[in-house]
């Protein structure tokens, strides 16, 4: 697996160099809308610290990370009057990760209405 690049998207957000649409913070993580998002209220939620993915993460980051999900998921699904909530993780470029800082996806779902197609 390749090393963390500290010049990802991500970090970029972390470090405040681009902008995003930030929902939530807390010391170990932060939640911020997707810029292409595949449904209304699609955001993502990292952590603060440098990890590529899910395989080069610690207990600790995952713990952090999870526990913002749940609120997020729960978040979104109250706002949004949603049916559910998918939560989406990929891992390297085989697995279907473009930007390798952690991340998790967070999507409210209503029934019969599919996701839009990525990009
Ligand atoms: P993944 O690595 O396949 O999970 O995809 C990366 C996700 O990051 C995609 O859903 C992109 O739309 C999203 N993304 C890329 N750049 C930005 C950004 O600058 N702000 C917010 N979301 C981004």
């Amino acid at each position: 697996m390749a090393d963390y690049d500290p010049d990802n998207i991500f970090a970029k957000i972390l470090r405040e160099e681009i902008p995003c649409m930030r929902v939530y913070e807390d010391d170990e993580t932060l939640a911020f809308m997707d810029i292409m998002p595949r449904v209304d209220g699609h955001l993502l939620v990292i952590p603060k610290t440098p990890c590529r993915n899910v395989l080069d993460a610690t207990p600790e980051q995952l713990t952090a990370v999870i526990k913002t999900v749940q609120k997020m998921a729960r978040a979104v699904k109250s706002a949004f009057d949603a049916d559910g909530v998918t939560i989406q993780q990929f891992n390297e470029a085989a697995g279907g990760q473009e930007v390798f800082h952690l991340h998790f996806h967070v999507l409210p779902r209503h029934e019969g209405v599919s996701m839009r197609p990525p990009g």
